[in-house]
């Protein structure tokens, strides 16, 4: 999966939304998030984030944004 990383808190960019084939952002308190559980993998939103924040989940280091992304997108 894909998750969203701190570049996004307060970024008002939507970029990410419009290409996702299968809706999986969603709002979380001060930045956006993905839902692990229904992102496809398909790569497409990393390249159109303007802060960079969008992340491939096997990066080292990002356990704690993953779970970010779970917690906030599971509200929905
Ligand atoms: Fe959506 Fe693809 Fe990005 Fe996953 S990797 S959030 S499916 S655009």
């Amino acid at each position: 999966t894909y998750i969203v990383t701190d570049n996004c808190i307060k970024c008002k960019y939507t970029d990410c939304v419009e290409v996702c084939p299968v809706d999986c952002f969603y709002e979380g308190e001060n930045m956006l998030v993905i839902h692990p559980d229904e992102c496809i993998d398909c790569g497409v939103c990393e390249p159109e984030c303007p802060a960079e924040a969008i992340k491939p989940d096997t990066e080292p280091g990002l356990e704690n944004w993953l779970e970010i992304n779970t917690r906030y997108a599971a509200l929905w």
